[in-house]
């Protein structure tokens, strides 16, 4: 520690700090008064572990314990059992969380888009205008949507703040208990060339060797590799995200909404040393099902390991929502906060294809966890209907008491409300298509009561104009026997629904 340093310094590089950290530890190391305030109105907080699938967890009936959390709080929660994500990737099924519109209206349909210029001003952060909004994600694509909102948004934490690289992922975990010192070393590191504190020159060696120092052990608790995505010099602690989120929510203004994102179970599957080979011996022997219009071909064996790891990365997942939840309760938050707990689309390891790159729409794919927590709802609830991903906006907002927009196409979920007969829930990738223009090359999804019908159309790559599948996803939810042909009925009739609803979507696009 350099002696020249005194809290005048300090006070002086706060000011060049980054805007995530300036907000917030800044202000706590400081002293400065505590914003929060409290109306009566309840907090929301949405919690999304990417790709995250509901094939594969326990509560809904996966035959590994892959989530011994999630089954014990769900006991003081409303749970979805037949609830859809909007697509079966980031950037279209993120956008229909946040807007409550499916992709073919926000149109965040290829990898990376924005939404369309109108839906900037239409997302849950302006539905909860006069709340204090807070969010934070470690994908660069989802938060390619949020900087799209930021006018919004009151503190959009920057995704890069808690990788390992940066401040609050690595100084901070190295000097948690010096956090004032760290972080004005970490300052003139950083600014050594820019603002002239060029005298750490020292300190940006020993910061070199204890960065190096730092990775060795964690390569040793991580043997796969450091949590990442995938991009060099991407790794990220959940553990860090899971503390800096615990511990920054009791200390903002309420009533809050937060829209917090987390990349695990997001392949790459680098679970900790903890959890590799915990499903080594129990023999589970998925069913070996056929080879897909979509097959990447990889191997029955192949796909069983990749299984295992996904498996145990949603351990590591499970263990941390479980301290996050521990941490808001001990924070007293829990009573006054809605928690919704759900992802952006699901994965798969079955028909030749891992992960979730693919034009399919099998059910391990859009089948997805929601998991609500209410004060004023405290015992688990089933919900067995077929539920959407655009149905969460429009039911936080009914839950806390505010008016639903018009343009969102979800509604209330039960048992907030009584569920529709015979409703229709969709899912759409169309990663393929021109952003504005009609959908031509795409994978729909339309469930509806026990079935689900799936058209793909405009695959010419594969040598298919249309291919409809049809299954009882009540009867057989491993999507083993097509109905399409022997319930030609059933399949004629949701097909018609299906062009009917894309003649209407694709109307404003036609040229
Ligand atoms: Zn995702």
């Amino acid at each position: 520690m350099n002696p020249r340093l005194n809290r005048r310094d300090f006070l002086k590089l706060a000011g060049a700090l980054p805007l995530g950290y300036a907000t917030s530890q800044a202000a706590r190391s400081l002293g400065l008064p505590n914003l929060m305030q409290q109306d009566g109105r309840k907090n929301v907080l949405v919690l999304v572990f990417d790709a995250w699938s509901a094939y594969n967890i326990s509560l809904h009936g996966y035959q590994r314990e892959t989530m011994p959390n999630l089954a014990r709080l769900a006991e003081r929660a409303v749970v979805y059992h037949n609830h859809f994500s909007g697509s079966n990737f980031t950037s279209s099924g993120t956008a229909s969380l946040l807007t409550g519109t499916l992709p073919w209206t926000h149109r965040a349909l290829r990898g990376g888009d924005d939404v369309a210029q109108d839906f900037v001003s239409r997302s849950i952060f302006s539905a909860f205008k006069d709340y204090y909004r807070i969010t934070y994600t470690h994908n660069g694509w989802a938060n390619t949507l949020l900087e799209q909102f930021q006018a919004d948004i009151d503190e959009l934490v920057p995704w890069k703040s808690l990788f390992l690289r940066s401040y609050d992922g690595f100084i901070h975990s190295l000097f948690k208990n010096d956090d004032d010192s760290a972080s004005v070393a970490w300052t003139r590191n950083m600014n050594v060339k820019q603002d002239g504190y060029s005298y750490s020159l020292f300190l940006s060696h020993l910061y070199g060797e204890l960065q190096k120092n730092r990775y060795a052990d964690l390569k040793q608790t991580f043997p796969r590799g450091i949590p990442s995505t995938g991009d060099v010099g991407s790794e990220f602690l959940l553990e860090s995200a899971i503390d800096w989120t615990g511990s920054r929510l009791p200390r903002i203004p309420q009533p809050f909404v937060g829209y917090f994102h987390f990349l695990p179970p997001h392949g790459p599957y680098n679970a900790p040393m903890d959890y590799i080979g915990h499903f080594e011996n129990d023999n589970l022997r998925p069913l070996d099902k056929p080879q897909d219009l979509f097959t990447a071909r990889v191997p029955y064996s192949a796909l069983l390991k990749r299984r295992a790891e996904y498996d145990e990365f949603i351990l590591y997942v499970d263990r941390e929502f479980g301290r996050l939840f521990d941490q808001l309760e001990s924070a007293g938050l829990l009573q006054n906060t809605v928690i919704a707990l759900t992802t952006d689309h699901g994965e798969m390891n079955e028909r030749g294809i891992s992960g979730h790159s693919t034009n399919a729409l099998y059910q391990p794919v859009i089948r997805v966890p929601l998991l609500i927590f209410d004060p004023d709802q405290p015992t688990r609830v089933d919900v067995h209907t077929p539920t959407s991903a655009v149905d969460l906006l429009p039911t936080l907002l009914h839950l806390t008491g505010q008016p639903i927009p018009d343009w969102t196409e979800g509604v209330i979920l039960p048992p907030y409300a009584e569920p529709t007969p015979g409703r229709s829930v969709y899912a759409v990738k169309a990663s393929k298509n021109g952003q504005f223009d009609p959908l031509a090359h795409a994978s729909v999804a339309l469930v509806k009561d026990n079935h689900k019908l799936i058209y793909y159309f405009g695959y010419q790559e594969r040598g298919v104009d249309e291919l409809v599948q049809l299954y009882d996803i009540q009867a057989d939810p491993e999507e083993m026997t097509d109905l399409s042909t022997s319930q030609k009925n059933v399949s004629t009739q949701m097909l018609d629904e299906l062009k009917t609803k894309l003649e209407e979507v694709n109307k404003p696009y036609i040229k």
